[in-house]
Order: structure tokens, then C-alpha cells, then sequence
């Protein structure tokens, strides 16, 4: 019976459209990729600017391969938790792998990077301890932090000036733990690795990176922001989706030192709790290490791109959010100017979405673009064309 709160429940969706602040879901009908197609009319072809596909693998023909060539041999589920009959050679071999291209001890898997966050935070502290976390942290590590009983503390985002300022407030706690994003999805930039560990070594703090819009790419050899930070051996637990850079399907890592990850697999409540990684996403997810692995193709042309697209938006008048990511967040401020202009982009087969509050702070609005190594040259110059087009009729350039 739902009775008063079918009532409110209609309240709440009503003032959710008021606010703008729907979320639709446009229906692809094709795979993912650079050009995509939809159902909805006048919107058929369109390319894509807003996926997590930086690397282009979500289509990746050797991927799909490799991954139905594992759902042959390793079946198509595993009915099981990992620890009652749910671990196969293929789950070990994709954890040994992860260690090996991570350049960390030990890995478990989870299903998803939501669900490793989830799990990580309640095993390791207690109420004598204290997670400290940057206030742009993503929602998972969020919700993990509120899984377990240590005491929190926010700094504002990026500030190491406060960052130390809760280390000192927080000298009497057993263990503290810094949690933080490796690349921020909103505005693409970087954590401060080298200093997060220059004070987590001054404060006997240990640190925890999720690298989720980083791992592929991020780095030399993509391997991630520790990678470019040069901070790989002093982080202690990093985690990671499959869900994004590598190959798009599903599934997430906890990754780092061997103790941690074996305390982790005694207790993670979803690692316990939850279904084994599918045995195609599995070995989907091995064949995009092997090819990350063997060439930095494609994190080069994703280099190369971004750069390249930032520029010419630069150029050609926009404010773009600096930096050096594959996350290029093209600034508006105003709310209602970013929805329409994402409107008129999608009018131009440009498929782009709008931010604002309450995802970034208010008069903050912005489409975000996110540039894939799918992306042709002729793919970037024409959202560039289409971006000037619509940003010179709403007088924005
Ligand atoms: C996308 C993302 C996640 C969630 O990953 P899933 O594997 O899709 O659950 C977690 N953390 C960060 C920082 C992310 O960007």
C-alpha cells in the first residue's frame, strides 16, 4: 500500500522537473562508440561527446572477442559469491594482472568501483579513527565513508592548507586514512598526489586514490595519476573501475598493499556479499590490460586530442577548465544558458551534456565534454565547428 507516500513520492518527481533537474535517458541503438545513434527523432546520428570511453575500447573488436571466447570456455556466470564456489583461474589471472599493470601487491575485484568503494572504508577503521576527504570526492566514496564508524572530516577541494589543518585536528585518532579522487570528473583536474603523501608521511596517515577517470590513460604509460605524480609506491590503496578507460563494461578493483587487500577479502561486506565478476567481463577486462600493456597508442592519441580540442575551443573563445585531461569542461556559469546550448549542440549531432547545480556549485554551469581516443581529428573540428556555430548565436563567443 502506498498510500501518503505515493503522494509524496509525485511531490518530490513534480519539483524534480520544476527544477530542471530531470534525468532522461536518451535510448541508443547502436554500440558505443565516437558516432552513435538514438531513437530519438531528428537525433539519429549523433557524436559523442559525454561517455567514459576514453579509450575507444567499449566496441574494441579484439576486446569482444576476447571476452566471448571467455564466456565460451569460462561460462556464462558463476551463481556464486567468490569465496563459496565463485573464484575461477580467469578471476585470479585478471587480479594478478590489475597488480602487475597497477604496479601495486595485491588486487580484488568487486562488481563495480561503487561497490569496492563501498566495501573498503568499514573492514579497515573504527571508531577510534578518522577518514579525512576532499569535499569533491565522488558519491561512492561517500557512501563507503559512511559505511563505517570512523569519524569524518572534509577539506575544501584540493586545499592542502586544510588538508594539514585536519591532520593536526585529528592527532588523537588510531588510524587516518586521506581519501581522495585521482582525476575529478567535473572539472578534469588532478589531485595533489605528491603533497597528499608528503603529509600523510608527516602525519603517519595512509592514503587512498580512486582512480576511476584515470586508470588507461593517466600517466606515460597510463597506468594512472600515481604514475604521474611519481607517487605509485607510497599510495596504499587505490581503486578503479572497468566501467570507463578499460573497455566500459562493468566491475572495479581494490588494489594496493597485500595486507589491506587480504583483510579486504576476510571482511568487504560487497566482495562477500555480492555475485563474482562475469567470466566475459572478466576476460574482456584481461585483453585491455594486454593491449594497454604492449603499446601507449592509444593514451598518446587521447593526449594528442585533448590537447588539441582544448585549444581550439580556447581559440576560439571559450573558457575551458585548464588542464590536462580527457574531461574538458566547456564553463557557461549560467544554468538555463548550458541547457540550451546542449540543446542546440544535440540539434547539431553533437551530443554533449549539461552540468549544473546541484552537481557543481551554483552559477557554475557547464557542459562537460570528455574527449575519447574514438574521436578522428574530423570528429574534434566538427564539435568545434558546431560549438562555435551555437556559441556565436547565443552570443557566448
Ligand atoms: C565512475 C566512478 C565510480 C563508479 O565506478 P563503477 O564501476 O561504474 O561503479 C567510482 N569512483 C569514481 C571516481 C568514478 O568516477
Amino acid at each position: 500500500m502506498l498510500g501518503k507516500m505515493q503522494e509524496h513520492i509525485t511531490k518530490t518527481l513534480q519539483e524534480i522537473t520544476e527544477n530542471g533537474l530531470n534525468k532522461n535517458e536518451r535510448i541508443l541503438t547502436t554500440p558505443q562508440g565516437a558516432r552513435i545513434r538514438t531513437q530519438a527523432k531528428g537525433r539519429q546520428n549523433l557524436l559523442n561527446f559525454c561517455s567514459n570511453n576514453y579509450l575507444g575500447l567499449a566496441n574494441n573488436a579484439q576486446v569482444i572477442e576476447a571476452a566471448a571466447q571467455a564466456m565460451q570456455q569460462w561460462g556464462y556466470g558463476l551463481s556464486s559469491v567468490r569465496f563459496i564456489c565463485g573464484t575461477q583461474e580467469l578471476h585470479k589471472n585478471l587480479e594478478q594482472k590489475l597488480s602487475d599493470y597497477l604496479e601495486t601487491e595485491d588486487t580484488l575485484l568487486y562488481a563495480a568501483c561503487f561497490d569496492a568503494n563501498g566495501g573498503v572504508f568499514e573492514p579497515l577503521l573504527g571508531e577510534e579513527d578518522t577518514v579525512i576527504s576532499d569535499e569533491l570526492n565522488h558519491a561512492s566514496i561517500i557512501d563507503g565513508i559512511r559505511l563505517c564508524k570512523a569519524s569524518r572530516l572534509r577539506y575544501p577541494h584540493g586545499n592542502m592548507k586544510e588538508l594539514e589543518t585536519r591532520l593536526s585536528q585529528s592527532a588523537a585518532a588510531r588510524f587516518r586514512l586521506i581519501a581522495t579522487d585521482g582525476v575529478f570528473s567535473m572539472d578534469g583536474d588532478i589531485a595533489k598526489l605528491e603533497e597528499i603523501c608528503d603529509l600523510a608521511e608527516r602525519y603517519d596517515a595512509i592514503v587512498m586514490v580512486d582512480d576511476s577517470h584515470a586508470t588507461g590513460y593517466i600517466g606515460e604509460r597510463g597506468r594512472g595519476t600515481p604514475e604521474l605524480t611519481g607517487t605509485t609506491d607510497r599510495i596504499d590503496i587505490l581503486s578503479t573501475t572497468f566501467g570507463k578507460a578499460l573497455g566500459g563494461a562493468s566491475g572495479g578493483c581494490i588494489s594496493g598493499k597485500k595486507e589491506i587487500i587480504e583483510l579486504l577479502r576476510q571482511r568487504s561486506r560487497p566482495y562477500l556479499f555480492s555475485n563474482t565478476l562475469a567470466p566475459a567481463v572478466a576476460g574482456g577486462t584481461l585483453k585491455v590490460l594486454e593491449i594497454l600493456s604492449e603499446t601507449t597508442e592509444l593514451r598518446d592519441r587521447l593526449t594528442v586530442s585533448a590537447e588539441y580540442f582544448r585549444k581550439k575551443m580556447v581559440d576560439a573563445g571559450f573558457t575551458i577548465v585548464p588542464g590536462s585531461t580527457a574531461i574538458v569542461p566547456v564553463m557557461l556559469y549560467d544554468e538555463k544558458t548550458a541547457v540550451k546550448m546542449a540543446e542546440q549542440l544535440l540539434n547539431e549531432g553533437i551530443y554533449v551534456i549539461p552540468f549544473s547545480y546541484p552537481v557543481v556549485p551554483r552559477g557554475k554551469a557547464r557542459i562537460r565534454t570528455q574527449i575519447s581516443a574514438a574521436h578522428t581529428r574530423e570528429d574534434l573540428d566538427e564539435a568545434v565547428k558546431a560549438f562555435v556555430k551555437v556559441g556565436k548565436a547565443s552570443g557566448q563567443i
